[in-house]
């Protein structure tokens, strides 16, 4: 097989079927990969003439069948860096802090507030590596072109946004949300931390895109209904919205990867561990950055 691509697509919940049922690339592969910190999910290796890219579902396979705070955040990204990756998009369905966003809209996140509790979230623990800045902690390049990408389409969207991230899997209380708005969230999930910090300590690129889901508990006034849609969070006309965004997703990946083909990696994510190697902590042999 002769697989060239380096950009990886890790996909929320139906990620795995939405892209077979667009066809976007045909299944030519698939691996896991052994790592220091266990079996990576299964990677999926993806490819017709016109696109190239890995997958990875992060829930599981066929159904929500791993919880956010339970999938080995690590050894997926250690896997997908075993197989060469050096860019990562990755979708998820987050709620709705801010009110100004639309239940259905699209959203390319820009920061970041950690609010998770009990996640394993360096690759270094028995060295003193690791301090990296996070002025940026989403890939810029990767961002550009996810926006450029829905800008092409004409889909309307939000640029930017915090994304609060959540331990789970429960949901939050009234008072959480309210907490979380005085602190700057917009959106709020449970997947993204620490996958994009992960990332960044392979020095691989990564960004997000984002279909927002409900508005969070207390931003509208729900009733609760045992056993609707999200218990009542959502209604009729607002979980047809989302299922049109989630709908549109391959085709902005598929855009968003061709105008990636014609960028160079000229960004920060790259260089994240540039001061340890000047040191002469760290070699360029990522593999051995864990060990003490
Ligand atoms: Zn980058």
């Amino acid at each position: 097989m002769s697989f060239k691509s380096k950009l990886a697509i890790i996909g929320g919940s139906r990620s795995y079927d939405l892209l077979r049922e667009n066809k976007l690339g045909e299944e030519v592969e698939s691996k896991i990969v052994e790592t220091p910190f266990g079996q990576s999910a299964p990677i999926h290796f993806f490819q017709d003439d016109s696109i190239e890219y890995l997958f990875m579902s992060r829930h599981g396979e066929e159904r929500y069948s791993t919880a956010a705070p339970f999938v080995n955040y690590r050894a997926n990204i250690w896997g997908l860096k075993e197989l060469g990756v050096e860019r990562i998009i990755s979708w998820s369905g987050p709620g709705i802090i801010n009110d100004r966003y639309r239940v259905g809209e699209i959203a390319i996140p820009s920061d970041l507030i950690d609010e998770t509790k009990n996640r394993l979230n360096t690759f270094f623990e028995k060295r003193g590596l690791g301090f990296i800045r996070q002025s940026e902690p989403f890939c810029p390049i990767i961002r550009e072109a996810l926006n450029g990408s829905l800008a092409n389409l004409g889909i309307n969207h939000r640029k930017e946004g915090v994304y609060l991230c959540t331990e789970g899997p429960r949901l939050e209380t009234p008072a959480e949300i309210t907490k979380y708005k005085i602190i700057g969230g917009d959106l709020v999930g449970m997947t993204l931390i620490p996958e994009v910090f992960l990332a960044r300590e392979l020095e691989i690129c990564y960004a997000s895109i984002c279909y927002l889901t409900n508005y969070a508990e207390g931003v509208r006034d729900r009733r609760y209904k045992g056993g609707k849609l999200f218990e009542g969070i959502q209604d009729e006309e607002e979980h047809a919205a989302v299922e049109a965004a989630l709908c549109n997703i391959p085709r902005i990946i598929k855009e968003a990867i061709s105008i990636l083909n014609d960028i160079d990696r000229d960004c920060l994510c790259k260089d994240a561990m540039l001061r340890y190697k000047k040191n002469g902590v760290i070699d360029n042999n990522w593999r051995d950055w864990i060990k003490g």
